[in-house]
Formats: C-alpha cells, structure tokens, sequence
C-alpha cells in the first residue's frame, strides 16, 4: 500500500474506535500522526491521542451528557475555520464517526462551506464490546439480526420501536443507555419479552477499566447500579449474551 501524504487544508473525520489504540486502522493512525491540529471528543482514549506528533495541537472539543463543552454548530465551524488556514486536521471521534457521532453533521458543514474531508471508518463501541466481551453479536443459533438503537432520553422516555426490537433471534445493543437502563428492561419485557431474556452491560469496552455484568432484563438493573459502572458502557440484549461463559478471554477490571 502506498502512503498518501495528507493534504493540507484537509479535513479527516477519522473514527478512533473504542478505546484499545491498536484497534485504529491504519489509515488512522497514519493521519494521527501526521495532523497538524487534532480535534478530539470525550471518547477517545488517551492511548490513541498519544501517536500524535508532539508539536501537534490537541483542541477537546468533547460532549459530555448534560455537559455540551462545545455545541455542535461551533465544532462544525471551528473545523471549517481551521481547515482554510490550510492545516492538516484530524477530527477525531470515538468508535465509528457515522454511527451514532454526529458525523454527517459535521461533513455537512464541510461540504458547503467547499473544505475538502475524507472519513475514517472506526471500530462502533458494538463491534468492540461484543468482541472484549465474548459475546458475538450474532450466532446462527441464537441471533440472525442485530440492531443498535440510541438509548438517550429524551423527557425521561425512549422514542424507539419497542415491537420492533422485543423480538427473539434478534440481538439489540443499545448506545448511551446507561440512565435509562430500567426504563428500557421494562419497556421490552412489557413488549413480549420474557424476563429471563439475558442481557449485558459493558464498561469501558476494550480498555484496561472494562468490566462486564451480566444478567437478565429483570435483574439487570440492579445488578447494574450495584456495580456502579462508569460511562461510557453499551447494553446488549439477546440470548448470545449467554456465549459470554464459554467465550470470554479478556482480562477485566474487578471494579
Ligand atoms: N461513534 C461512537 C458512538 C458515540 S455515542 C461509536 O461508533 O462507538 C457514545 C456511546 O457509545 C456511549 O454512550 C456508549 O454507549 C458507547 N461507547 C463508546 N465507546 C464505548 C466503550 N469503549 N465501551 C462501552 N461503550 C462505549
């Protein structure tokens, strides 16, 4: 593969996957190391802000829930500002830039303001988790289809498809659900599933600070606030959740 030197006055929204730096892609490390400016969000680990150059400019330009840092509409216009001083910048987002990131957004704005942009592909918290895990996402036995919701409230409820994805052989992973955890357990067992449907959830997904509970929807809750876990965490509903005894191999935080 031949390298490609990065243009100046480019934009690389790259997708920084879900912790682990050596779960980057190529490409992405690559153009890490090349930025002249990294503007990064609250997910991305400082393992993968560490392979930049050591004279690069690290902005934070991070969301936390209920604590914006910066609102979208300015990150979208400080990516355009600093793409016409004809900087190399990396815009940096944790796991996949399109999958739940705000990344078409962001390109958007590029694109009509004519900043020329390449995205990076990254590692989606599922794919991540489900792997460091132990839990394929779907199994021929188990689960044919595998859905990823956001979980984020909005006036305390979740406006999602709830017959749509109480269903068997189906497997759910739910993104920002932490808060809304019982609200969710109980709105898919209202739906039709039993239960003892199992159900897990992840803290930390492929980084030293993972940890793992799992249970079913009706324990899962409390067994959740017991262990006081940390976002960002994933939740993943389904009987592959059950492959966990037999496939884990990675070494977790006890907590
Ligand atoms: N673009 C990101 C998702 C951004 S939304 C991606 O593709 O992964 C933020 C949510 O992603 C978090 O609330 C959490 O649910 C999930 N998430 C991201 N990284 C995670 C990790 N390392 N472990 C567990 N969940 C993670």
């Amino acid at each position: 593969m031949k390298p490609v030197p990065a243009q100046p006055g480019w934009v690389y929204l790259v997708g920084a996957g879900p912790g682990d730096p050596e779960l980057l892609t190529i490409k992405a490390a690559r153009l890490i190391g090349e930025a002249d400016v990294l503007v990064y969000d609250n997910l991305v680990s400082r393992a993968v802000l560490g392979l930049a150059r050591p004279d690069a400019e690290l902005m934070y330009a991070g969301k936390e829930r209920g604590n914006h840092s910066l609102p979208q509409e300015q990150i979208n216009q400080l990516l355009v500002r600093l793409a016409k001083t004809g900087k190399r910048v990396v815009r940096l987002k944790g796991g996949d830039p399109y999958i739940f990131g705000r990344g078409g957004e962001e390109v958007e704005t590029l694109q009509a303001d004519g900043v020329h942009f390449e995205v990076v592909p990254g590692i989606t918290a599922a794919a991540g988790v489900g792997s460091y895990a132990g839990i394929p996402l779907t199994h021929r036995n188990y689960a044919q289809a595998c859905v990823f919701v956001t979980g984020h409230l909005k006036d305390g409820s979740m406006n999602l498809d709830w017959p749509g994805l109480a269903r068997k052989r189906q497997t759910v992973v739910i993104y920002m659900g932490l808060s809304g955890l019982s609200h969710l357990c109980a709105k898919l067992m209202e739906h039709g599933l039993p239960p003892e449907w199992p159900a897990a959830i992840v803290q930390h997904g492929t980084q030293p600070s993972q940890r793992t509970v799992t249970g079913t929807l009706a324990s899962l809750p409390k067994l959740a606030e017991h262990a006081n876990l940390r976002a960002p965490t994933l939740i993943i509903v389904g009987e592959v959740v059950t492959l966990r005894d037999k496939l884990r191999w990675f070494e977790e935080d006890r907590g």
